[in-house]
């Protein structure tokens, strides 16, 4: 077999680049998954395709080839962004790349290209090291996983600048510095850097993707809470705990006289009193409280090692929270209250559902005895 060349394996890396840049364009366009993300990876990868096509006569470096290189980096540093999430906005890397335009267009006078090619790649490597920080930021991948991925814009980067530094005479003499398209082995390590790139962009939209459908399939759609399936979960995961000795509390609350708040408000209105609760009530919880809605009105809070007397201090004051909060709907506003009822988890309880039950049976027992207002599970009274 012949010795792979540069300019076959730039052809392989433009084609597999026109590739990705269609694949891109159909999930973010058509399948709408990450759409922000991935117009810009697949602009990403359309600009790579123009550069390394291997008709772009060599004399056209300095006004395409080159401005694509930093352009291509630019936008795979905002479409990195964009996937990640990260908050702040990216004229971070709008200033790197106009400044790097900029700087190889001041070069227009030179005869040679050696500066214009390496302000280039130091505009690259600049954009490469700021898209691998946001990966390495937002990835939310494990930290093993995490650096495989961030590792090719390091060697991206890393390439970019030891070739600004050799073009611009700061390495030793005797490196060679000729372009990928004169240099098989550098040419298949961009092609690696690039197909790895790719690879880990496709592993940060999934990893996305599944975070999104975990969030369908665990929240109330209505409310944001905890579904019940999700909250039973949570319960399981406590429950075990509680067999070790810990001691979790877990609380009930049902909105009282709901039906009225339906036939008044309609049933738009109920479900805003739902949303409101939920909105009021969730405010207040820890982070590592589990706040799930059981169904219809029906609402319950696990409280991870808290004892009787804590539990029942936190349930009064959602209590009183709720009373303090009218719903405003239309141009009044809607009183709501809810009854509680606490228990706390006990060793041998199957997955936790005897302390749910507790709670609930409490909770009916405040409704009995007048409603807006919290009780503890009875036997736990006598313990107490
Ligand atoms: P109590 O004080 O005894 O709890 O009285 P209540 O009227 O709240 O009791 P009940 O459980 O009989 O009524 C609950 C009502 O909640 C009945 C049901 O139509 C309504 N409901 C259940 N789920 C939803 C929902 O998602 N949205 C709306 N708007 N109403 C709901
Ligand atoms: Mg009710
Ligand atoms: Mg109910």
């Amino acid at each position: 077999m012949p010795p792979l060349d540069a300019a076959t394996l730039l052809m392989v890396i433009a084609v597999i680049d026109a590739i990705a840049c269609v694949v891109w364009l159909a999930l973010g366009q058509v399948l709408r998954i990450a759409p922000r993300a991935a117009r810009r990876i697949s602009a990403y990868h359309g600009l790579l395709a123009l550069a390394w096509w291997p008709a772009l006569p060599a004399a056209m470096e300095r006004l395409v080839a080159l401005p694509l290189d930093v352009l291509s980096a630019a936008l795979l540093a905002a479409g990195v962004r964009a996937l990640m999430r990260v908050r702040y906005r990216a004229w971070d890397i709008a200033a790197v790349a106009a400044a790097g335009l900029l700087a190889t267009a001041a070069t227009a006078g030179d005869t040679d290209l050696s500066t214009a090619r390496a302000v280039a790649n130091l505009a690259g490597g600049v954009l490469a090291l700021m898209a691998a920080w946001d990966v390495a930021a937002g990835a939310g991948f494990r930290a093993g996983l995490t650096s495989v991925v961030v590792l090719p814009y390091l060697v991206l980067a890393s390439g970019c600048f030891w070739r600004a530094g050799g073009l611009l005479g700061w390495m030793p003499a005797g490196l060679d510095l000729a372009g990928l398209a004169a240099n098989a082995p550098l040419a298949l390590l961009r092609l690696v850097v690039d197909l790895t790139i790719a690879t880990g962009l496709v592993a940060l939209v999934m990893q996305r993707l599944i975070a999104r459908v975990r969030h369908l399939t665990r929240r109330d759609a209505l409310t944001g809470v905890l579904n019940r399936r999700a909250f039973e979960e949570h319960l399981a995961r406590l429950q075990a705990q509680a067999e070790r000795g810990r001691g979790h509390a877990v609380l009930v609350l049902d909105v009282d006289h709901f039906k009225r708040i339906n036939d008044e408000l309609g049933h738009a209105g109920g479900d805003a009193a739902l949303q409101h609760l939920a909105r009021v009530l969730g405010e207040t919880l820890r982070d590592t409280d589990c706040f799930g809605r059981l169904g219809g009105e029906e609402f319950a809070v696990l409280l991870p090692d808290t004892d009787p007397d804590g539990a029942m201090r936190v349930a009064e004051r959602l209590r009183q929270l709720l009373q303090a909060q009218p719903l405003a709907w239309g141009d009044k506003l809607w009183p709501i209250s809810a009854s509680f009822g606490v228990a706390t988890m006990r060793a041998g309880d199957a997955h936790g559902r005897g302390a749910l039950a507790r709670a609930d049976a409490a909770m009916y027992a405040a409704k009995a005895r007048g409603r807006n207002r919290v009780l503890r599970a009875v036997d736990e009274a006598e313990l107490a």
